[in-house]
């Protein structure tokens, strides 16, 4: 779909070829600008093909309000975009490309073929066909003093300008797929305001003794309940599955828990997470079975008989409340298996987490996301300050940003 120019054609920069960079060339390219997009990487989509590999999770088939509330403190505002661009207009935009997408038992919204790369083909070839410029191999690294970007070649430094541009450079994680986070630092440099960045989606350090870690790390941990208390003191409850990990604990479970978890710890120092063990009995039902007689039996072989527990969560029992539980007072033993106090010391670093919260705050950018300080500079994708769990809800903000960073820079350049 292309808009009538009442402007003479301009030429507008995008950097950064994640979905939100590609997104906001479509909608400039659309609007008959020349579109130059830059990437440090060989290749664009890189961050994109890897969530492929976990099934490409695109988007989620919650109710626009609940959808929406995900985005926890920024929901007002990513919620406009999905006013533009939702998880429906992301599904018929990879129909278009003739990927059908299907809802799964848990409301998330994946492509038939749970595969990236042949949308992310499709998605380049269109772009390519419709006049977008691809400039691979280039990093951008800052401003120079008159003003124009400056990036790092495989033939050295060079400087362009353009009319307007549209940074879409991602958040910190994974940085071996280009989102590095090194924008921070330049633009911090110039002015723009932006939140440091933090783990999000992340996994917790716990400190397991050698014994456990060695033997349980990889070990699924399914169902449980976590129970935590909110940022704002309220006491919290979630169903899932997470997974032992050599130093601590990671999963879906742990991730939608993650900011307030991260957000405490960075508050009050520590922070404490409760795992229900049984989810289908309740206290009372647990220390009634305890208080069968033991008949000989080794203790973990009464959990195992009595309580339907073995495995891994048997050895988490152990490795919690010590070697010697089964010696403990039997309500200690059934509120443990209940409540099971986790004490978390750390987020895992940046680097390997899923996605990164902090970036460009918006209150630096009007509501088209361009750059208040920088008139003609937009913003958009996870380098904004929103954050939001897994389920799809990372690549359809991004999507919807870069569709209203392109939009904006049409609407301004007709005015400008
Ligand atoms: C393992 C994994 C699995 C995931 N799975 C899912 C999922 O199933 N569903 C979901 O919703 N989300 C998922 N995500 C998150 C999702 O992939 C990201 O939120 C999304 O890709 C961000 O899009 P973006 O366009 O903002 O940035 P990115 O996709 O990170 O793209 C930014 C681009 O900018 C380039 N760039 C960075 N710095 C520069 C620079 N200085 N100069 C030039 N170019 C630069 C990078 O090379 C990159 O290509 C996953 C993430 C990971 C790590």
């Amino acid at each position: 779909m292309s808009i009538a120019l009442n402007t003479p054609p301009r030429r507008v920069a995008i950097i950064g070829g994640g979905p939100a960079g590609l997104m906001a060339a479509e909608t400039v390219r659309a609007a008959g600008h020349t579109v130059d997009l830059y990437e440090a990487k060989g290749s664009p989509g890189r961050k994109f093909l890897i969530a492929g590999k976990g099934g490409l999770n695109l988007t989620h088939s919650d109710a626009r309000e609940v959808f929406v509330s995900r985005y926890r403190e920024r929901a007002d505002a990513v919620g406009g975009w999905l006013a533009d661009f939702d998880g429906e207009a992301l599904r018929a935009w990879a129909l278009a490309f003739g990927v059908d997408t299907y809802v799964g038992s848990s409301g998330r919204v994946f492509p038939v073929d749970r595969k990236a790369a042949p949308l992310l083909r499709g998605w380049v070839r269109r772009l390519k066909e419709q006049g977008v410029r691809f400039h691979v191999q280039h990093r951008w690294t800052g401003w120079d003093d008159a003003g124009a970007l400056r990036f790092e070649t495989p033939e050295g430094t060079t400087t362009i300008t353009a009319d307007a541009v549209v940074f879409a450079l991602g958040g910190g994680s994974w940085p071996e797929l280009g989102s590095d986070g090194a924008w921070v630092a330049p633009m911090t440099a110039s002015g723009v305001d932006i939140a440091p960045l933090k783990p999000a989606n992340c996994g917790f350090d716990i400190g397991w003794t050698p014994y456990f870690s060695e033997r349980q790390a990889g070990a699924p941990l399914k169902p449980v309940v976590a129970h935590w208390t909110d940022l704002q003191g309220e006491p919290r409850s979630l169903q899932g599955e997470c997974v032992i990990t050599a130093t601590g604990i990671e999963g879906s479970l742990i991730y939608a828990l993650s900011a307030d978890l991260r957000d405490s710890l960075a508050r009050d120092g520590q922070v404490t997470l409760q795992l229900d063990l049984l989810p289908g009995q309740t206290e009372a039902q647990v220390a009634e079975k305890l208080q069968k007689p033991r008949q000989g039996r080794s203790f973990g072989e009464v959990l195992r008989r009595q309580l339907g527990l073995g495995g891994v969560k048997s050895a988490l029992l152990f490795e919690v409340m010590g070697r010697e539980a089964g010696q403990l007072p039997l309500d200690q033993i059934a509120h443990g298996l209940k409540r099971l106090p986790l004490a978390l010391q750390r987020a895992r670093p940046i680097d390997e987490v899923i996605s990164t919260a902090g970036g460009v705050r918006l209150e630096a950018m009007d509501a088209q996301l361009m750059l208040r300080g920088r008139p003609g500079t937009f913003c958009a994708g996870e380098m904004l300050d929103w954050e939001a769990p897994t389920g799809g809800y990372l690549l359809t903000a991004c999507y919807a940003s870069g569709l209203r960073a392109g939009r904006g820079v049409v609407a301004w350049l007709a005015q400008a």
